[in-house]
């Protein structure tokens, strides 16, 4: 295999030497590789028998949650590469959420550690990357890509009329993000049937991450709910550090480090589950709020008695429905005429509000289902007048 490698490197070169390498900020480069391709890939061989259709084209599906696990796609890519061409460093998959919108922090990006410098990585990284690109992205398709990055080169299967576009960086190895079928492994490349489109994660609140789920998402995401809630401190995701992380581990009765490391991501979930709040993993002004009532310093609702939240939710709401997972200035309401603690009234209808739901629904006679209507609006008015 190695012998072969040289050979390819050695024709890479030839070739290198003799086409001109545009310039990245001339319109004559756009379209152009980021290295020679050879026209013939060897590429990689499928685990399975590919069915005839081809996987659904996804559209660009930027980072929306904080995530830093692996996920299974980009795991299995990882070991099917460094089997098949075996040289480059394996790189990794998930990495703290500090870097900007990256997929990455989604555990759904791989970087293959393979320099340009390098004349055997180089060819390897032309091999692989004129399969996952040659007939339209075929293979990009089958493997659930969205896009390649390689010595100053993106490619994007979203857009696949523009070619090869200038980017920035990656000349010591080729960054491949996954859309969510392919992070999954849902695609025909290892399951031999042609996979669906995979919206991920939603944000409920604007402005905050998404709770990442492992249940794949047909539809795109709705609006999110404009931000209920803002509090003096800042959003702190996995990975940073200083006094704002020491503080809220602090509040959550974890080690005080500073460091935003896995024990406090965990202890943030566990929190965040315990108050219905979206399971974001990440410091985020819902979750600040609830933790330090005193860093408040915009909400929807204030001022309202339990009283006056029932009257105003029958006023404005007794039409709708509210239930779980929903998250409205309606479910403020909500929780405020349920008298949920202070630390619960945070506009996310999840399971604490649903059982209090259910609690006022027995007691008053309604059939205990959680969901609120003009019913049990009319209840929480009885209950607080
Ligand atoms: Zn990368």
């Amino acid at each position: 295999m190695r012998r072969i490698w040289i050979i390819v490197a050695a024709l890479a070169i030839g070739a290198g030497l003799m086409g001109a390498p545009g310039l990245l900020d001339s319109p004559a480069a756009a379209g152009q590789p980021p290295v020679t391709l050879p026209a013939i890939p060897t590429g990689l061989t499928s685990p399975v028998t590919p069915p005839a259709g081809l996987d659904p084209v996804s559209p660009y599906l930027p980072q929306v949650s904080c995530s830093p696990v692996d996920m299974p796609g980009p795991m299995m890519l990882r070991d099917l590469v460094i089997a098949t061409y075996g040289v480059g460093g394996r790189g990794n998959i998930s990495r703290g959420c500090t870097e900007g919108v990256s997929e990455h922090s989604e555990g759904r990006a791989w970087d293959w550690i393979v320099n340009v410098k390098d004349p055997v990585e180089k060819a390897a990284a032309a091999d692989f990357i004129a399969w996952v690109t040659q007939d339209a992205g075929r293979n990009a398709r089958r493997l659930g890509i969205m896009y390649v990055i390689y010595n100053e080169k993106i490619w994007s299967v979203y857009n696949i009329p523009a070619g090869w576009r200038a980017s920035s960086g990656h000349t010591d190895h080729v960054h491949v993000s996954f859309a969510w079928n392919g992070a999954r492994g849902n695609t025909s490349f290892w399951t031999g049937r042609v996979g669906t489109i995979d919206y991920g994660s939603c944000a409920r609140f604007a402005g905050s991450y998404a709770e990442r789920t492992d249940t794949p998402r047909a539809k795109p995401c709705g609006r999110p709910t404009s931000a209920l809630v803002k509090t003096s401190r800042g959003d702190r995701q996995y990975g940073r550090t200083g006094g704002t992380v020491t503080r809220a581990q602090s509040l959550l009765g974890v080690a005080r480090t500073g460091r935003f490391d896995a024990a406090t991501w965990s202890a943030v979930r566990t929190y965040q589950r315990a108050h219905d709040l979206p399971g974001t993993g990440v410091l985020d002004q819902p979750t600040w709020a609830s933790l330090d009532r005193a860093s408040i310093t915009r909400r929807v609702v204030i001022g309202y008695t339990p009283a006056r939240a029932a009257k105003q939710g029958l006023a404005s709401y007794a039409r709708s429905t509210l239930a779980k997972g929903r998250a409205a200035k309606a479910v403020v309401l909500l929780q405020t005429a349920l008298r949920l603690p202070l630390a619960d009234r945070n506009g996310y209808l999840g399971s604490v509000t649903v059982a209090a739901v259910q609690r006022l629904q027995s007691a008053s006679g309604l059939e205990p289902d959680g969901v609120v209507r003009a019913e049990e609006w009319q209840a929480l008015r009885a209950a607080t007048r």
